[in-house]
């Protein structure tokens, strides 16, 4: 699933192609109208078209077109969904599911193999973002992180995922900063002492911004927004690096379960 570097990703590229441009025809294909989770898919279109993007902000996974009419079209890419930039005369992809075309030459496509992406046509971004924690690039201080944890008996790992404490990170980035950290993924968050909390603040911080250096990870269907593949899978310290030496102390990373979630650590470098 992408997470936030992922998305981040794809907003930064589709910044310099797409603002400014006003949506042309929105055509939605068979079977795919339940992405589409308000308003109906025929008003979606309709009202859709004719709308200038003004700007595209990020909450956590979550893009934000800022539209011209004061709306917000929300895109959630959930698993496998993807969103292109494409002219328009393009062979089309499989697995496309929705097009919008631009007043150019080009379209955005929203490709979607599972089918399970989401987007809205609202006048408030709250009632769907509101819920969401600050975000876990620009909103997070060791303060705000030690607000997450008190009274949290729940294990690190799975209170950083919880995206409602934290917003943006899932499987992989919790991973990686726990690793950079050195904490067990396993820990009760509640136990973590100053100097953790302030270790775990600045691994955060360094797993999304080297995973945005390399344009994301592409473990399976991630694609940016000119359908290219990003590189950290190459560069990943422990997530989906069973019995491979640790790059600290050598020990194989070893995999166990938290929260219900495979989840990849050193034995040795984190405690
Ligand atoms: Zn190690």
């Amino acid at each position: 699933m992408p997470e936030l570097p992922e998305v981040e990703t794809i907003r930064r590229d589709l910044l310099s192609r797409v603002v400014g441009r006003t949506f042309r025809r929105v055509r939605i294909s068979p079977g795919a109208e339940r992405i589409v989770r308000w308003p109906s898919p025929a008003e979606f279109a309709r009202a859709l078209a004719g709308q200038r993007i003004e700007h595209i902000s990020r909450r956590g996974k979550y893009l934000l077109f800022h539209l011209s009419d004061g709306r917000y079209l929300i895109v959630h890419l959930r698993m496998t969904g993807a969103l292109l930039h494409r002219p328009k005369d393009a062979p089309e992809e499989p697995y496309l599911r929705i097009s919008l075309s631009l007043d150019d030459s080009n379209e955005l496509r929203y490709t979607d193999l599972r089918k399970l992406g989401n987007m809205w046509l609202v006048e408030e971004a709250e009632p769907i973002v509101g819920k969401l924690g600050p975000d876990a690039l620009e909103g997070v201080t060791p303060q705000t992180l030690r607000s997450l944890i008190d009274g949290r008996s729940a294990s690190i790992k799975a209170v950083l995922m919880d995206q409602a404490a934290l917003a943006g990170l899932g499987n992989i980035y919790s991973e990686e900063a726990l690793f950079l950290a050195g904490i067990h993924p396993r820990r009760p968050a509640e136990s973590l002492a100053a100097d953790e909390l302030s270790r775990l603040h600045k691994a955060i911080g360094d797993a999304l911004l080297e995973a945005m250096g390399h344009r994301g990870s592409s473990f399976r269907d991630y694609v940016d927004a000119e359908g290219r593949e990003g590189q950290h899978q190459w560069h990943v310290k422990v997530y989906r690096r069973t019995g491979e030496p640790c790059y600290n102390c050598g020990t194989p990373i070893e995999r166990i379960k938290v929260g219900g979630r495979s989840t990849h650590f050193c034995p040795l470098c984190q405690r």
